[in-house]
C-alpha cells in the first residue's frame, strides 16, 4: 500500500497551494477563517475564479471543461482548499446535479445546464427531504402530475440549504402514488426556482442564521423535458448521487487549519490573568487526541485513494469518512469554545466587541459550535451511516 505522494503528486500540491495563496481573496479569506456568513455574491466571486483558472470542477471530465484530474489530485485540491481557508464550492450544482446529468441526462440537458454550472451562471440547491421523509427517503410524497407536455408538482421540501440563493433546484418527486414498492414511482426533475407557485421560508437555525429554507410547491408547471432520467426511475439517480454527497464530508483540511486556530486560542492569555488552556494537562489531552484521530482519518482517507488508484470505487467506505470527519469537525468546535472559556457564553455579543474585548473570531465561535450540530444530520445522519457500515462492511 502506498499511502505518501509521489513527486508529481507533490509538484501538483505545491502549485495548488501557490495558485491559492495568489488568487484567494483576503477579504473571502478572513471571513472565512472567522466564522463570518458568506453571501451569495462571496460565493459565486470564488466559483468564478476559479472556473476562470478551469478548477471550478475538480471532479468534472476534460469533455466537460473539467481539469481532467484523477482521485489523488482532487483530495489534494480540495485539501489544500480546506487548509487555505477557501470559500466552499457550492456543491448541489457542482458535485450533485451535473454528475447525475453527466450520467443520467439527455444531450439537450448537458448542453444547456453543464456549461452554466461549471461558471456559476445558474446557483442550485437539492429538494430531497420533506417532514417526515428524511432518512425514510422514500416515503416522500411531493407529487408530479403529467399533464401533456408538463408536470404539475404539489408539496413541500424542507432544509433545503441556501435555497434562497437558488436558481434551480432539482427534486424527488412521486409520479406514481401506488407503486409496487415506495422505491419505485419516484421521479427527478429540475425545476426553476422562479416558476409562479414556488414559495420559499426561511427556518432559523440555533445559530440565528438563514442557511435552510422549507420549499412549498403549488400547482407548479414544470416542463417534461426537465425529467432526468426515466419516469419513476428517480430512486436510481437519487442513491447515485447521495454516494457523491458523502465523498466531501472528510474535510480534512479544514479540520487541520482550524486545529491549529485552537492551539493559537488556547494559547491566549486569558483576560485576567492566570494560566493559558494549553497549559491545562486535561485540555492538552483532548486536543492531543483528537489531533491522532484526526490523522488516522487523513491515513484511511490516503488507503482509500490507493483502492482509487488501483481502479477500486469506495462502497460503503466513505461513510467512516463521513462518520469520523464530522466527529471531528464537532469535536473543534467544542474544543474552541472551552479554550475561549466564558467569553464563548456570549451568543451576540456585540456589546463586548464594540468594546474591543472579543475579537470577530472570539464572537462567532458560540454560533459556529450551534450550526455544527448539523454535520451529524445532514448527507445522512451518523446513526444511518453506522447502519450501513454494519451491513456493508461488517455484513450484520
Ligand atoms: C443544516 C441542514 C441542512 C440540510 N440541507 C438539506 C438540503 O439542502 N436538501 C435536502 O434535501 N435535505 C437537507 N437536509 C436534510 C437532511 O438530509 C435530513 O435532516 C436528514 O436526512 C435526517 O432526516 P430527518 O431530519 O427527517 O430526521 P429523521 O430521519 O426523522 O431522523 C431523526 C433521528 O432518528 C435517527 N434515525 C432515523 N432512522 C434511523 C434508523 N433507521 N436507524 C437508526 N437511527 C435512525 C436519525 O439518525 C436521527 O437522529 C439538511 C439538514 C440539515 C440539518
Amino acid at each position: 500500500m502506498e499511502l505518501n505522494y509521489s513527486p508529481e503528486e507533490l509538484a501538483f500540491r505545491d502549485e495548488v497551494r501557490s495558485w491559492l495563496r495568489e488568487n484567494l481573496p483576503e477579504d473571502l479569506r478572513t471571513k472565512v477563517e472567522r466564522y463570518e456568513g458568506l453571501s451569495r455574491e462571496d460565493l459565486i466571486r470564488w466559483h468564478k475564479l476559479l472556473a476562470s483558472k478551469g478548477w471550478a470542477g475538480p471532479a468534472w471530465p476534460e469533455e466537460w471543461g473539467g481539469p481532467g484530474w484523477d482521485a489523488t489530485q482532487r483530495y489534494i485540491f480540495e485539501e489544500e482548499c480546506g487548509f487555505a481557508g477557501t470559500p466552499p464550492l457550492v456543491p448541489f450544482g457542482l458535485s450533485m446535479c451535473a454528475p447525475v446529468l453527466m450520467r443520467f441526462g439527455t444531450q439537450a440537458q448537458k448542453e444547456r445546464f453543464l456549461p452554466r454550472i461549471l461558471n456559476a451562471d445558474d446557483f442550485w440547491c437539492q429538494g430531497y427531504s420533506e417532514p417526515g421523509s428524511g432518512s425514510d427517503l422514500a416515503s416522500l410524497k411531493t407529487r408530479a402530475v403529467r399533464d401533456g407536455d408538463h408536470y404539475v408538482v404539489n408539496g413541500q421540501k424542507i432544509w433545503t440549504t441556501l435555497g434562497h440563493y437558488a436558481d434551480w433546484i432539482f427534486c424527488l418527486v412521486r409520479t406514481d402514488s401506488n407503486p409496487r414498492i415506495r422505491q419505485e414511482g419516484i421521479s427527478f426533475l429540475l425545476i426553476d426556482m422562479k416558476t409562479p407557485g414556488i414559495t420559499v421560508r426561511p427556518l432559523i437555525l440555533m445559530d440565528g442564521h438563514h442557511e435552510v429554507n422549507e420549499v412549498f410547491f403549488d400547482d407548479v408547471r414544470v416542463p417534461a423535458e426537465n425529467l432526468v432520467h426515466e419516469e419513476g426511475k428517480g430512486w436510481t439517480v437519487a442513491k447515485f448521487l447521495l454516494g457523491h454527497e458523502r465523498m466531501n464530508t472528510g474535510r480534512i483540511g479544514v479540520s487541520k487549519r482550524e486545529l491549529a486556530q485552537l492551539k493559537e486560542l488556547a494559547s491566549r492569555q486569558p483576560a485576567g490573568g492566570g494560566r493559558t488552556m494549553m497549559q491545562d494537562s486535561r485540555f492538552r489531552d483532548r486536543m492531543t487526541r483528537l489531533e491522532v484521530e484526526l490523522q488516522a482519518l487523513e491515513i484511511t482517507n490516503l488507503r482509500f485513494l490507493d483502492q482509487l488508484r488501483g481502479g477500486k470505487a469506495p462502497g460503503a467506505e466513505v461513510s467512516m469518512l463521513k462518520l469520523r470527519g464530522t466527529e471531528i469537525q464537532q469535536a473543534l468546535t467544542e474544543l474552541m469554545m472551552q479554550a475561549v472559556g466564558m467569553q464563548a457564553a456570549a451568543f451576540a455579543p456585540d456589546g463586548l466587541q464594540q468594546a474591543g474585548e472579543l475579537d470577530t473570531l472570539t464572537s462567532n465561535l458560540a454560533a459556529r459550535y450551534c450550526n455544527f450540530r448539523k454535520t451529524s444530520i445532514y448527507a445522512g445522519s451518523n446513526e444511518i451511516q453506522r447502519n450501513i457500515i454494519a451491513k456493508m462492511t461488517l455484513g450484520l
